[in-house]
């Protein structure tokens, strides 16, 4: 290598997650996010699922974090929760058949695509982009990652949320219109998926708004359990 070759400034790690009952990182590349993929979930947000069907957006790696404390961004006076199943990507690819997805994934974990409602809300009306309302800083919590090996391929079973004890999301992953493999395929015909990818899945109905020092405990039953606080 010459000089040329040289970083103008440092390198930058990936965001890493922990991964269960192990001292290994999953280091992450890019988030992906399924919208409306729970009818009533989409209903609840003024959406005919029958009409509509699920679609993808993404937020930035640098979103994701885990270190159980979550600041309310600026710029919004409604952060809302939404708890998803995430799906951790060990390998990629174009075209993905759906029989073949399932080979892709690493694991599993569960995360929060926190909103902020308000802004995201004014963007749709305006027609404009709704980044702004879903990429704050942090906007992407998620728990340790639990290896295939361990949990297998989660496709019923609790999702669920609750603020300061109180249970506020509750649905099934088998409600997913899409469900694990047809995200994967789906979204392949877009990207070439990578590893270190992150799917986040849709969340169920019952979205709402937190406030700091919420207390926030996010579990999909076998899988993984997150803990945080919104500081
Ligand atoms: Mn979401």
């Amino acid at each position: 290598m010459s000089e040329a070759n040289q970083l103008a400034i440092p390198a930058f790690e990936p965001p890493t997650l922990p991964v269960a009952d192990s001292n290994a990182l999953f280091p992450v590349r890019r988030v992906f996010c399924v919208g409306r993929n729970y009818a009533a979930h989409a209903r609840e947000m003024g959406a005919d699922p029958n009409a509509e069907p699920p679609f993808f957006f993404m937020k930035p790696a640098t979103a994701v974090q885990h270190h159980g404390r979550v600041a309310y961004p600026n710029r919004t006076e409604d952060y809302h929760h939404e708890v998803e199943l995430v799906v951790a990507l060990s390998s990629g690819g174009r075209d993905i058949p759906v029989v073949a997805a399932l080979d892709r994934v690493y694991g599993y974990g569960v995360g929060l695509d926190l909103t902020r409602r308000d802004i995201q809300t004014a963007l749709k009306k305006a027609g404009k982009s709704w980044e702004m309302g879903k990429c704050a800083d942090q906007s992407a919590p998620v728990s340790a990652i639990t290896p295939v090996a361990t949990c297998g391929h989660p496709e019923r079973g609790t999702i669920q949320l609750s603020v300061n004890d109180k249970v506020v999301q509750r649905g099934d992953l088998a409600d997913m219109i899409l469900d694990v493999p047809h995200i994967i395929a789906e979204l392949s015909t877009w990207f070439e998926l990578m590893p270190g990818d992150l799917i986040f899945t849709g969340t169920p109905e019952g979205v709402g708004p937190l406030s700091r020092g919420d207390h926030l405990l996010a579990e999909v039953s076998g899988v993984a359990r997150l803990e945080l606080e919104l500081v």
